[in-house]
């Protein structure tokens, strides 16, 4: 670890996910609370208390006008942009009802915010307009194709537009955008998403013809729940709430006053020439500047996704070229940097429908991470950020994630016995021999690159590259990575096999176990005459079975194959399945029984092949309608809620009993990031470090034994329930989970 990383404290986060919400400023949350506890009338009031209120509600408005260049029009108190959103379109289509159009659009940016797109379908479904919603294609720059709207904004009931994406930073031409809409369809309702333009570009919005503007508080230092609708004068307006008559009749509600204030306050500092407290374009974008320099003296091969004079200078959008979001924000939080991975709005998509829409490379869309601050940073906190970032280079060089100059001897760990890597559930295993002799099972395509370092870092030499079948649901990275670390050895069949390896001290041999496919096949790897490892692609999986009902699957023949492979297993032969959707990330023959009662049942004789396969095949057609898992299912749901400690006991737990050890089960560039053993105040050698991808090796190297006591640690508390949870079943009855991992540690 880095004396910087060692010196840090985690609890100081270097927050920089600033599009996805920021924090109150201080001078803010005063306003806010002195509004709630002092000045906390009814703006409906008619008494002095209500007065003072309304006063500040009107003087709040008045402002709003100032900020956004809005001398004419309404400005309207909302909870947020997505509320402005659904009024701006909900009065359009409403207004558009009796249209004479033949063929009615709906034009939003394809890289609009979701509330967009999705508040165009919806209201254009309840309202039964019948009208086409249609994305705007946008250039490899994120910019909207201006010819696309021209040629279909005359169809348009309404256009919606942003004016700053929210992923990118990527701001469009209003001006220009202007002209083409208006030169096609003067009366189209235009709504431009302006929140993340706010506080970062200078907006006059009544000088244009922009019908409609939301804004959001919470992305620019006031409070969630609070937002602005700007309105232009005449355009069409239906209230989206109604009810007491509060805002003049268009949006019912007793106001959000506190809000309000905070607004206020937030807009005095906008609108104040001398304050300081809100930087210059040129401030930022040194910002910037100096983040994309710390990024590339730290990661080397980065993409940047959007060009930084199209954008606004407080993002930064990125891929590292050879490593995942997941690996890249795994160390960034273990730095106590915060960013986000592609869209912090969008929860639950994994890939970036805005760099999709950019026409990026999957890796890109996959693998994006948005790096965001607020106009309000200061020199001292980038400065800082940067810091981090650079911290990280040793310790990325140390654990193989990016070629380093040199091999340290940090990189000794990585590779030596059985490692697995994982893609989205699918399971790729290395072993490597004492005598840094490489076996590779199962490759997957996005870990090629990975693999290759690990080869030319540690000096292994590749003897043999496998597959355990033809996986039916993604194409063999087997030729190419066999290409690759081994391009004069002749090709083997199918799946590379050219016959029993022999390592230093180890043999590989090769037994044919059809059922989950005709060709597939498992890999024994033995030690010392016993199976220590067992590769068995998708005919057993953590908890389950392979599927049979696939092309090639065949019940009857896995009930074989599973008998055949039991002669030859021993209970604590490890077995490496192809997937690993239980994240066990170990399980060894014996409890792998235990937790699939029809393989059990196999092994035991207790099953005849045609029982077997009417029993597999039912559970096979269920499982496959309901959980629609291709390769395979684990039937049981692993749980053991009495294993989990929270941070309070855990800590008491380890200060109390010296031989109870903190097992950190996150990647070794996540630990080495981390000052563990100072956050639970234990001396260092009571903290262990073993990675899932590591577990399987720990077991049969008996690193980790069921006689001692650990405290498994992560970042979120959920790898390492899952962990404890397994080593549970492995008989380990003293392993705990801290409960909410790092996060809650307070
Ligand atoms: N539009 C953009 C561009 C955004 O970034 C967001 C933020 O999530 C929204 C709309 C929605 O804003 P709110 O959270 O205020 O509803």
């Amino acid at each position: 670890m880095t004396d910087v990383l060692k010196a840090q404290d985690v609890a100081s986060q270097i927050y920089l996910d600033a599009n996805a919400t920021t924090p109150v400023l201080p001078r803010i949350a005063d306003v806010v609370s002195h509004t709630m506890q002092v000045c906390f009338g009814n703006p409906s009031s008619s008494h002095i208390t209500g007065i003072q209120a309304k006063h500040l509600l009107e003087q709040t408005r008045s402002k709003a006008r100032q900020v956004i260049g809005a001398a004419s029009g309404e400005i309207l108190f909302t909870s947020g942009a997505t509320e402005g959103i659904q009024t701006a379109v909900v009065s359009t289509l409403i207004a558009a009802k009796n249209h004479d159009k033949k063929k009615p659009v709906l034009l939003y940016g394809a890289t609009e915010h979701k509330a967009v797109p999705n508040t165009l379908a919806h209201w254009n479904k309840v309202l039964g307009l019948g009208a086409e919603v249609m994305a705007i294609p946008v250039d490899r720059f994120g910019k909207l194709d201006l010819d696309f709207i021209a040629a279909h904004v005359g169809d348009a009931l309404m256009i919606c537009t942003m004016a700053v994406n929210n992923e990118t930073g990527v701001a469009q031409d209003l001006d220009k955008l202007e002209q083409v809409i208006r030169a096609h369809n003067p009366d189209v309702a235009w709504m431009v998403d302006c929140v993340q333009a706010l506080g970062k570009k200078a907006l006059a919005l009544s000088d244009t013809t922009i019908d409609y503007a939301p804004f959001s508080g919470h992305k620019l230092y006031a409070p969630k729940g609070i937002g602005v609708l700007y309105i232009r004068q005449g355009s069409p307006y239906t209230p989206f709430i109604a009810g007491g008559g509060q805002e003049g009749g268009m949006r019912s509600g007793t106001e959000n006053l506190p809000g309000i204030a905070g607004l206020n306050e937030l807009f005095s500092l906008l609108n104040d020439a001398a304050s300081d407290v809100f930087k210059s374009h040129d401030t930022l974008e040194g910002y910037r500047r100096a983040l994309a320099d710390a990024l590339e003296d730290t990661f080397g091969k980065i993409t940047f996704h959007h060009r930084f004079e199209d954008s606004v200078p407080t993002t930064l959008n990125f891929s590292v070229n050879e490593l995942t979001s997941k690996e890249v924000m795994d160390l960034f939080d273990a730095a106590g940097i915060r960013v986000s991975g592609g869209s912090a709005c969008s929860s639950g998509a994994n890939r970036s429908f805005v760099l999709d829409a950019m026409g990026l490379s999957n890796w890109q869309s996959e693998n994006a991470i948005r790096m965001s601050f607020g106009p309000a940073a200061s020199e001292e906190e980038i400065a800082e950020a940067c810091k981090r970032i650079r911290a990280l280079k040793p310790i990325l060089a140390a654990n193989c994630l990016v070629i380093s100059d040199s091999a340290t001897s940090g990189q000794e760990a990585c590779a030596m016995g059985l490692t697995q890597l994982r893609h989205q559930g699918a399971c790729c295993w290395l072993y490597v021999s004492a005598a840094r002799e490489l076996v590779v099972i199962d490759p997957i395509v996005e870990l090629i690159p990975r693999i290759e370092k690990l080869v030319v870092n540690q000096g292994l030499k590749t003897v043999v590259v496998l597959d355990t079948h033809i996986h039916q649901e993604r194409i063999s990275a087997r030729a190419l990575l066999q290409e690759i670390l081994m391009p004069d050895v002749e090709e083997g069949n199918d799946l590379g096999w050219n016959g029993p390896v022999t390592l230093a001290d180890a043999t590989l041999e090769r037994v044919a176990t059809p059922g989950h496919s005709e060709d597939s096949v498992s890999y024994l790897l033995r030690q010392n005459d016993k199976v220590a490892y067992c590769f068995c692609g998708d005919l057993i999986l953590p908890g389950g079975l392979g599927n049979t009902a696939i092309a090639g699957g065949d019940a009857a023949k896995m009930y074989t194959s599973l008998i055949a492979l039991a002669e030859k297993l021993s209970p604590d032969s490890v077995i490496c399945s192809g997937h690993d959707y239980q994240q066990c990330f170990a399980i060894n023959w014996q409890t792998q029984q235990q937790q699939a009662p029809l393989l059990k049942r196999v092994v035991a004789g207790a099953i005849s092949g045609e029982e077997f396969v009417a029993e597999k095949s039912a559970s096979d057609d269920t499982l496959q309608t309901e959980k629609g898992v291709l390769c395979g299912y684990v039937d049981n749901a692993f749980s053991d809620a009495h294993a989990e400690l929270d941070a309070a006991t855990a800590k008491s737990k380890l200060s109390a009993e010296p031989d109870v050890v903190l097992l950190d089960i996150r990647e070794p560039y996540e630990h080495d990031a981390t000052p563990v053993a100072s956050l639970f105040g234990i001396a260092d050698n009571r903290v262990l470090n073993m990675p899932l991808s590591r577990m399987a090796d720990a077991l049969t190297k008996g690193l980790i034994s069921p006689d001692n006591s650990y405290v498994l640690l992560c970042r979120s508390g959920n790898r390492s329930r899952q962990a404890a949870v397994n080593l549970r079943l492995l008989g380990f009855d003293k392993a705990y989970n801290l409960k909410g991992g790092l996060a809650l540690l307070g």
